[in-house]
């Protein structure tokens, strides 16, 4: 079968400095699969060659097998992949079922006959899901910064042909209530849709809870890939994560 996504020596370069060096990693449908390593270790980097916000010096990536070279980040999420920042962008003055329905309209194919209605389902269902329904009608700009954090994930998740969803630290700076919401939402529409996920994380503990592959970036290059178990045993692993918190 083809692989949901998938990249081949993947390379990009800044001047002379090479930020992403041969990647080539394969992520199944409906697998979440966790990408961690140092800072700098090129991790948003391959977010955005994967999602076209950048464009590779060198290498392919393929969504279901089709390539996606030179296409907009648009177009890239028009076929289903798309990462948090993409759609992200809240508008501060609309209320939170305008920002859910935003996007939705945006890609809704033909919204047609029960286009809005089915949006205005979904929106209600995802506030529901994240215990904002009694905020629906409030001012995105009135949320907390985690509200606003989970709102913005739930933007991306009222995308109709979502299928693979990049996450780039998703968590960071997020309290711990208002991650157990994004962890749950991340689950339930992994386990309902089938959403495959790619999330670049530096929190351990979540990313046993999430992922059954992780795959470990170091100076641009992948170094490991398995269960957390393995690869966080990895001397090589050890030595990376520790030279930089000494750093
Ligand atoms: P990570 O997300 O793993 O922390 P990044 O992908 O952001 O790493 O960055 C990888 C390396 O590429 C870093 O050394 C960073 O300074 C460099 N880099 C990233 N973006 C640019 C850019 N636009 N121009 C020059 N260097 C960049
Ligand atoms: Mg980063």
């Amino acid at each position: 079968m083809v692989a949901l996504l998938e990249t081949r020596n993947l390379v990009k370069r800044f001047g002379g400095f090479v930020a992403t060096n041969n990647v080539s990693i394969t992520i199944e449908r409906g697998e979440i699969r966790g990408l961690i390593g140092p800072n700098g270790a090129g991790k948003t980097t391959l977010a955005n060659l994967i999602t076209g916000v950048q464009m590779p010096s060198a290498g392919e990536i393929r969504l279901e097998g089709q390539s996606l070279a030179s296409l907009e980040p648009h177009e890239i999420a028009r076929k289903g992949l798309l990462r948090t920042f993409q759609v992200c962008r809240l508008f501060g003055n609309l209320t939170l079922l305008d920002n859910l329905l935003l996007p939705y309209l945006a890609c809704a194919d033909k919204a047609g006959r029960h286009g809005n209605a089915e949006g205005l389902e979904r929106a209600q269902a995802f506030l529901a899901l994240t215990k904002l329904t009694r905020l629906a009608d409030a001012p995105a700009k009135s949320l907390s910064g985690g509200q606003r954090a989970l709102l913005q994930v739930c933007c991306g998740f009222m995308i109709p042909g979502l299928k693979c969803y990049v996450l780039d630290e998703p968590f960071a700076g997020i309290n711990p209530v208002i991650k157990d919401s994004i962890i749950d939402l991340i689950l339930h529409e992994n386990r309902t849709r089938g959403i495959t996920f790619l999330i670049v994380s530096h929190e351990m503990s979540v990313m046993r809870r999430l992922c059954q592959k992780i795959t470990v970036m170091i100076e641009g290059r992948v170094v490991a890939e398995g269960p957390l178990e393995e690869v966080a045993a990895r001397d090589d692993v050890i030595t990376a994560y520790l030279g930089k918190a000494m750093a």
